[in-house]
């Protein structure tokens, strides 16, 4: 991404859509219209839509789940199908509907990304697309299965270079090792939280020194009401200054990505917040 680009929704007839700009302030974003789809057949047709380096779309799935198309492959992060607040609300297995259909996604060389084993970011029916798509590649932050041909990034500060991508980790502990991913592929750097927690500084520097700057940041919307969990994710805004920032964290609670926004906007914090209100909803990035 060069330093002039900007941030577009753009209307596609397949899935929730949201229309804003780019701005030098944190700000919300709520949709001016949504186009529902029951069919996955546009889905599969965005999916192989040529895209340019710097650009992806990013579908929120649910809780702390995304997947992003780049120009070459399809990163799915932390996906679940359910949480505690969130539950099953639509039986389509589709993208359209923040689910992933393994036939729907079968052609694209997809990578599945997953911080950690708490029930919230790591369901095993990941496991189950094994052999439904043409290139499945998992990435765990821990040794979470004996099979050889998962890449297990225990760390600390795991790297690795995988298909033209670059990945890095860094770790904490919570009860079950954790890690936050660095990816660089396609022109674009992406941050995931997972649910890393840490006061130390000194690994955002360390992210800050592989990137010449973060695209795009998918980050635990925790309000003020949560002090310490929040003043971090702030601390992490102001080093790595994302130019986007996905929040998560808050499934079945979507209206708490839209006060996050707020507070960051309050705080004057340099990021455009983009604020997913239901599984399925679709984020044009360029
Ligand atoms: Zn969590």
């Amino acid at each position: 991404m060069i330093a002039t680009s900007r941030f577009f929704w753009t209307a596609v007839a397949a899935a929730s859509l949201v229309v804003c700009q780019h701005s030098d302030a944190a700000q919300t974003a709520k949709s001016e219209h949504s186009i529902d789809s029951s069919s996955s057949g546009p889905i599969r047709s965005l999916l192989q839509k040529p895209l340019q380096g710097g650009e992806a779309y990013v579908w929120y799935l649910v809780h702390c789940g995304y997947a992003i198309k780049t120009q070459t492959k399809l990163l799915i992060f932390d996906y679940v199908r359910t949480t505690r607040d969130s539950h099953e609300r639509s039986p389509e297995q589709s993208l359209a509907a923040g689910r992933i259909d393994p036939s729907e996604i079968r052609d694209l060389d997809v990578y599945v990304f997953v911080s950690h084993s708490h029930e919230d970011h790591y369901d095993p029916v990941i496991l189950d697309w094994q052999g439904q798509i043409r290139n499945l590649k998992y990435i765990f932050g821990w040794q979470a299965t004996d099979d050889s041909s998962h890449i297990h990034l225990v760390g600390p500060r795991g790297s690795l270079k995988l298909d033209g991508m670059e990945i890095y980790t860094i770790n904490c502990w919570s009860g079950v090792p954790e890690v936050a991913y660095l990816i660089k592929t396609d022109d674009l750097t992406i941050f995931f939280q997972g649910d890393y927690k840490s006061d130390s500084l000194t690994d955002i520097e360390y992210l800050r020194d592989k990137c010449a700057a973060v695209d795009m940041a998918f980050l635990g919307a925790h309000t003020q009401k949560w002090g310490d969990a929040s003043a971090r994710i702030i601390r992490i805004m102001q080093m790595l200054r994302p130019r986007m920032v996905f929040p998560m964290h808050y499934g079945g609670k979507e209206e708490t990505y839209t006060l996050f926004a707020e507070e960051c906007a309050q705080l004057g914090l340099p990021a455009v917040i983009k604020c997913p209100e239901k599984s399925g909803d679709l984020f044009h990035f360029r």
